[in-house]
């Protein structure tokens, strides 16, 4: 399920600059990556790509990432790119599978683009003086890549105020657990000012562990696992902040 933005979440944007600035350096904003900061549809429409090179399935070799409304949708992109309902379902586990392989790689995520206005938000959040983490659950050897990536669209990169905090190389440690293990290490640095991620689960975790907190889901799809947010959370559709009224109004 899709969540509806805050009525004034530009506001809620631009609050929490404000209390990053007066926390200064004993302040932190923890910052998930993929589907928060990083639009990562493009690496998963060249996956996409990739497999209906290997499989010779025409239908597929032009696919978008604008075929992916959110990037948690494959089936529904497929059928969107004109593959029909048979072959969607004849293909669909050996895509899943090519999929598992290529996606968590720190070539594959060389394609990721910024969610829009995260490079901007992001470098405001880090010109306050406040801390910065972003705390993903890409494993680590997907460290280059993702470090590339950032560079290439001026995001704050690693150093002093800026930490990276990927999962371990060790697939039985899930993505939830290893997020929820990473709050005492947060809590550590100094007052969480807000966190931001789009999935439900981690944005109900922060809220619990940082009640203070400002605690934001950014919408732009989810994995379903949770569909339910604590009270509390805002929802922001992404994360780009209006300062001048558009031109044509
Ligand atoms: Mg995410």
């Amino acid at each position: 399920m899709q969540f509806a933005p805050h009525p004034e979440w530009q506001s809620v944007l631009m609050g929490i600059l404000a209390a990053a600035e007066a926390a200064g350096p004993a302040g932190v904003i923890a910052f998930d990556l993929d589907s928060t900061l990083l639009d990562n549809r493009p690496r998963q429409a060249a996956i996409v790509r990739d497999f209906a090179a290997t499989h010779g399935i025409p239908a597929l070799a032009a696919f978008q990432a604008e075929h992916l409304l959110t990037g948690f949708d494959t089936r529904e992109a497929l059928a969107r790119a004109g593959l029909d309902a048979d072959s969607v379902a004849r293909w669909l586990p050996e895509l899943r599978k090519h999929w598992v392989e290529r996606f968590f790689t720190s070539e594959a995520c060389l394609h990721d683009v910024p969610v829009r206005g995260a490079g901007t938000y992001a470098r405001r959040a880090h010109a306050t003086g406040v801390q910065l983490v972003y705390l993903t659950a890409r494993p680590e050897r997907m460290r280059p890549g993702t470090e590339a990536v950032l560079r290439r669209f001026g995001f704050p990169m690693p150093g002093p105020g800026v930490q990276l905090w990927m999962k371990p190389d060790d697939p039985s440690v899930g993505d939830d657990a290893f997020k929820r293990s990473e709050h005492a290490r947060l809590a550590s640095l100094g007052r969480l000012v807000a966190a931001f991620d789009n999935e439900p689960g981690h944005v109900n975790d922060f809220r619990s562990t940082f009640p203070d907190a400002e605690v934001v889901l950014v919408a732009t799809g989810h994995s379903g696992r949770v569909s339910t947010l604590e009270p509390g959370v805002r929802v922001v559709p992404h994360l780009a902040v209006e300062t001048e009224p558009p031109e044509n109004l």
